[in-house]
């Protein structure tokens, strides 16, 4: 198993693109898991009436759970298409690379601006949200789907909604197991087992009926060294969502084992008693984290998120008040059915809200909400990380290298519980996050319609165009087509200069200072700047890759144009070039639609190679 490096698993970006695509209104949400700045929330610019949207369409509240599926089995793939890994030329394909002969087509070739096409057939209720993202990007859609591939799928609730041999689809396999209750705290438990300090994030948990002596013993071990230890205790079944099926207990003697041995394995945990409450209510908070890669590990959290109300005031846990779910339970889909239940179309009020709007009332009364950005975003990295071995072995079974299919990302929903005292605690992922934008409303007693939910559209658009953006295939190649470093307002007396001035500032520290030219360092230090001077918008090992394709294009264009020059040489007609073919290496780029001061540059830039050399 391939693994990248730890640093690109871990890595910080903060990604803003301004690809051709994106004249859109798009306000980027998502946040590099490494990157733990204060999230802010700017505010949609513009909502898309989507006709879509008023067609009423099948309720369903909260995350979509899917039966278990027997263990992945080798599918016989038969349509021939390009091996996974492989460009189409047939050579390895790496991140952040593409082969030779790829970034050697011209342009025009390879580049033209056909807009990106998403089969949203198997969208199921994320299709209205899907729909207005698609088309704010400026895309194309697929309703129906398309007899030739498109380049991204978009399934409601599998990887297996669909046969797919190419694109991108947003489920990777065995991720609903995987992050069902039971298998979640087995893989957070082994991490916790490792690293207990690391993974203290996550409520103790016993899984029943295996471990119900376990748990009994455990509670009586603690019991018996501290006798003032009131534990409560959640059960909640395997499998479960919406809230169905749980319930708090005070005593394990208190667990319904009669329903679990029959049917429904659970997950005892311990119960968090003291959240952070605000207006006197207990609320969680829904994250929404995009898995981009498995390997490299790519993570970005969406800088907004929702937070969901109870709709009873909180009070610790006590035998009167254990079965009062509209206290202890957070749940969208149970606290709608309470009277106290407080529609808004503000984001800040209501018993929905967005996250950022309770960063901002947790901000204005001192709170750290850095501090609090940083744990969240480390929480749910570690989970990615318990989580990532065994999607890794359902990868390759599903999509084994060599084999055509399609590549995979996936957006989690992350549900996090703030303790008083603003330490975040998991308590589950989901793989299906619901991505409706309306909620049922009582128009009269027993009476629903369904209506816009404008709290959920802002989010949840924002993260489903925001992840397409990012998985934009064709992003790399608009990116090469508009390639000329000139246009990056970058003039050659300002190249000049910055070779002078890395040069000299890199010739005073380094101990030989006989060498003319640039060092290893210095020259790094060029390109670094140079790329963040051309793809502004990239994280940085993307900007350096971004920059190497674009050096390697215009290499085979001027190898292109020399082969040409030397046959028109050899038949009389201008002399063919003479210099060594690296000579104007790294001041080709710089030379596009600028012929004379690529003279210039040139002269520059080869002292570098030299040393390089
Ligand atoms: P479901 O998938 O059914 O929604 P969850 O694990 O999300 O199950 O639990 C439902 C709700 O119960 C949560 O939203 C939260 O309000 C509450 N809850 C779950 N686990 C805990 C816990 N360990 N401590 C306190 N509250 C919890």
């Amino acid at each position: 198993m391939q693994r990248g490096s730890s640093e690109r698993e871990l890595a910080a970006r903060w990604e803003e693109e301004a690809v051709a695509s994106d004249k859109a209104p798009a306000e980027q949400v998502l946040l590099d898991a490494g990157a733990a700045g204060e999230p802010e929330r700017k505010t949609a610019e513009e909502r898309c009436k989507d006709p879509a949207r008023a067609q009423p369409r099948a309720a369903e509240e909260g995350d979509t759970r899917v039966a278990p599926r027997p263990p992945p089995t080798l599918r016989p793939k038969t349509k021939p298409a390009p091996a996974r890994g492989l460009c189409p030329h047939g050579n390895p394909r790496s991140k952040g690379s593409s082969c030779k002969r790829c970034s050697g087509r011209r342009a025009d070739q390879s580049c033209t601006l056909r807009p990106v096409t998403v089969d949203s057939s198997k969208a199921r209720t994320s299709l209205d949200a899907l729909k207005i993202s698609i088309r704010q990007l400026k895309w194309k859609e697929f309703p129906f789907g398309r007899r030739s591939p498109c380049d991204i799928y978009w399934h409601g609730v599998s990887f297996h909604d669909n046969d797919i041999l190419s694109g991108q689809v947003n489920k990777f396999p065995g991720m609903t197991e995987m992050v069902r209750k039971i298998t979640l705290s087995r893989a957070v438990r082994i991490m916790q087992n490792l690293f207990p300090e690391e993974y203290n994030f996550y409520p103790c948990s016993w899984i029943l009926p295996d471990e119900f002596q376990l748990f009994v013993a455990q509670g009586r071990m603690v019991k018996d060294g501290d006798p003032s230890w009131k534990p409560t205790f959640i059960v909640k079944p395997d499998g479960g969502c919406q809230g169905d099926g749980i319930y708090l207990i005070k005593d394990p003697s208190d667990i319904r084992l009669a329903g679990i041995l029959q049917s429904r394995p659970a997950v005892v945990q311990e119960y968090i008693c003291k959240p952070l409450l605000i207006d006197k209510l207990k609320f969680d908070i829904r994250l929404y984290v995009l898995l981009k890669s498995l390997d490299p590990l790519e993570i970005y959290i969406a800088k907004d998120g929702l937070s969901r109300f109870c709709t009873e005031p909180y009070q610790e846990p006590n035998p009167k008040n254990l079965h009062h779910v509209f206290m202890h339970l957070t749940n969208y889909s149970l606290n709608i059915h309470s009277s106290n239940f407080v529609h808004s179309d503000s984001t800040s009020t209501g018993s929905k809200r967005t996250f950022s709007s309770i960063l901002c009332r947790l901000s204005s009364k001192g709170v750290d909400i850095k501090k609090v950005w940083s744990d969240i975003i480390s929480l749910v990295i570690k989970t990615v990380i318990a989580l990532t071995p065994e999607l890794k072995v359902f990868y390759q079974s599903d999509i084994p290298v060599g084999r055509p299919g399609p590549t995979c990302f996936q957006i989690l929903g992350f549900d996090i519980l703030l303790m008083k005292n603003l330490k975040p605690m998991l308590l589950e992922v989901n793989a299906n996050p619901s991505m409706r934008i309306e909620h049922e409303q009582e128009l009269s007693p027993g009476v629903f319609e369904n209506v816009p939910s404008l709290v959920d559209e802002e989010v949840k658009v924002a993260v489903i165009r925001d992840t397409l953006r990012l998985m934009d295939p064709l992003k790399k190649k608009r990116e090469n087509q508009n390639c000329k470093l000139s246009s990056s307002s970058l003039s050659m007396a300002s190249v000049d200069i910055l070779y002078i001035d890395i040069t000299r500032r890199w010739n005073s520290v380094t101990l030989d200072q006989r060498d003319s030219g640039m060092c290893l360092q210095a020259f790094i230090e060029a390109c670094f700047y140079l790329a963040q001077r051309k793809f502004k918008m990239l994280p940085l090992h993307e900007q350096v890759a971004s920059l190497i394709d674009l050096c390697e294009h215009h290499l085979s264009v001027l190898d292109e144009r020399r082969l040409m020059c030397g046959r028109s040489g050899m038949s009389g007609g201008r002399a063919p070039y003479s210099g060594p073919p690296q000579e104007a290496t790294p001041s080709a780029p710089l030379a596009e639609g600028n012929p004379t001061p690529c003279a210039n540059s040139a002269h520059k830039l080869p002292h570098s190679r030299h040393t390089l050399s």
